[in-house]
């Protein structure tokens, strides 16, 4: 063999798991069409878990600039009260970083490219393309390649996906909206909302979004009847409410489709989707890229140990993950994509009835679900499938900077002096069983658990 692992696609998804592979030695190869990254934001968000790959990366300080907080999001209804509020729990933060970041998707993905060229066991090809493959072979722009594995990480239009045959499962969103993104000036920013806002209203639902230094974002839906291109060309006359052109300059104005759609198979033999490529969801919460991530992390380990029960995992963990988060997203799009005035506002009513008259902050990371199935142990615990914190340790430093990201067993007493004590505390526990991607496998609650939690693992290791 060549490469035990060929990358195609060196998006987000495709850059993180040639990252993580070349970090673990796998000889890989990783290619794209395209020669340079993406050069506009399409991906606005991220968050905790994601910081936390970077961090295990060592890009994490690097990433941090191209960063900001995300501002709490204000969703208004019909007259134009507050009916919902996302935002952030207080910190100390579970994972170590703040839960939720808007960043700059260009300049991220230029770090994550040094990254994977700093690791010899990687090697990367630019302005080639996948044309055909049947493993061990891997034809890439009329040459022959031999490998061992595939992971189609090539994006919305998957050629992986498509010469597999695999289709689409149509999770039934699929809405035309106009995506904005203006950099504006200081005139302009005087003017705009000091937090992101979800203008629920019937007549044009549209979003606003604070990203990185002064970089915002609408996202307008269109209606019925409206052509995408003609109203990419009138888009200073939708924004005319918040701004006009001197206040600002546009950086990308493009129509896109917010899909919801999971691909029927993620792995076909030693062959594998992630990312686009496998998923697609409507922006709202912004977790597009940050799924993505989640697959190339979940999936890197297994492809590094090469073991047949861990690589089964992948398609049943982060399926499930998908479809469920992307059930949460779609409820929140059909509150913000109402557009019968008389519904509307009894959607208005209800989410103001749910809150008791006084509308609280609902945690963003709260409609993230944990892992329901695969590679856990077969003991029930609410713990299983979460992630394990990453507490900030007596010294100062992470958790996974003084404790590595292998298979571990964590005992309640390394946490002494820190917030991760009340954790074991509120679980009942004296150790956790924790994967290298740092889902908890098992909690044990005395010796004899943990010795038989041990050897539930290994078996299911072998
Ligand atoms: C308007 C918009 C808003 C979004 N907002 C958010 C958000 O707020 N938060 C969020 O997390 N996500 C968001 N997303 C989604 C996010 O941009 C994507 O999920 C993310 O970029 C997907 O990463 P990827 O690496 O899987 O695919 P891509 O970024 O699409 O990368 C795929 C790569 O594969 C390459 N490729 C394709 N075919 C081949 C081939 N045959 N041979 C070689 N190379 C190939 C392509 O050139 C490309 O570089 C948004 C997307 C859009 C369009």
């Amino acid at each position: 063999m060549d490469f035990d692992v060929v990358v195609v696609g060196f998006g987000p998804t495709g850059a993180t798991l040639a990252a993580l592979l070349g970090q673990a030695g796998v000889r890989t190869l990783v290619v794209d069409r395209a020669r340079e990254v993406y050069d506009r934001p399409r991906a606005f968000a991220l968050d905790h878990e994601i910081m936390r790959v970077f961090q295990n990366l060592g890009i994490a300080r690097a990433v941090l600039p191209h960063t900001a907080p995300f501002t709490p999001s204000e969703y208004y209804g019909v007259d134009g009260q507050l009916i919902k509020r996302l935002g952030s729990i207080d910190p100390p933060y579970p994972l170590g970083w703040p839960p939720n970041l808007v960043f700059n998707q260009p300049a991220i993905e230029k770090i994550l490219r040094e990254r994977v060229a700093s690791f010899p066991s990687v090697e990367v090809k630019l302005g080639v393309s996948l044309e055909s493959f049947s493993l061990p072979e891997v034809k890439i722009s009329g040459e022959r390649i031999l490998a061992s594995c595939l992971v189609g990480c090539d994006g919305a239009a998957s050629t992986v996906r498509q010469q597999l045959g695999i289709e689409y499962e149509d999770l039934e969103f699929d809405e035309p909206w106009l995506v904005v993104d203006l950099v504006v000036g200081d005139s302009g920013l005087a003017k705009l909302p000091q937090v992101s806002v979800q203008y629920c209203e019937p007549s044009r639902p549209c979003t606003y979004l604070i990203g990185p230094g002064a970089h915002r974002r609408w996202e307008i839906m269109l209606l019925p009847g409206e052509d995408p291109a003609r109203m990419e060309k009138e888009v200073w006359t939708l924004l005319s409410r918040w701004l006009s052109p001197e206040d600002a300059r546009l950086w990308r104005v493009a129509s896109y489709r917010f899909h919801a759609l999971v691909a029927r198979e993620w792995r076909r033999g030693n062959v594998f989707l992630a990312g686009d490529a496998a998923h697609q969801q409507p922006p709202f919460t912004g977790q597009g890229m940050c799924q993505g991530i989640r697959d190339a992390a979940n999936l890197a380990w297994k492809l590094t140990r090469q073991n047949e029960s861990l690589l089964r995992s992948y398609e049943v963990e982060r399926k499930t993950h998908v479809r469920r988060l992307t059930s949460t997203i779609k409820e929140i799009g059909r509150l913000i994509c109402e557009r019968d005035p008389a519904a509307a506002r009894a959607r208005d009513m209800r989410l103001l009835a749910e809150a008791g008259g006084d509308v609280r902050t609902v945690p963003r990371q709260s409609l993230i679900p944990p892992l329901e199935a695969g590679f856990l142990s077969p003991i029930p615990h609410p713990a299983n499938g979460t992630l394990f914190p990453q507490p900030r340790m007596a010294d100062g430093r992470l958790l996974d900077d003084v404790a590595g990201t292998g298979f571990r067993v964590f005992r309640k007493e390394f946490f002494n002096n820190t917030q991760g004590a009340a954790w074991f505390e509120r679980n009942g526990a004296i150790a956790a069983l924790v994967r290298p991607d740092h889902y908890v496998y098992g909690v044990a609650r005395d010796e004899a658990d943990l010795e038989r939690q041990k050897a539930l693992m290994e078996k299911a290791l072998q």
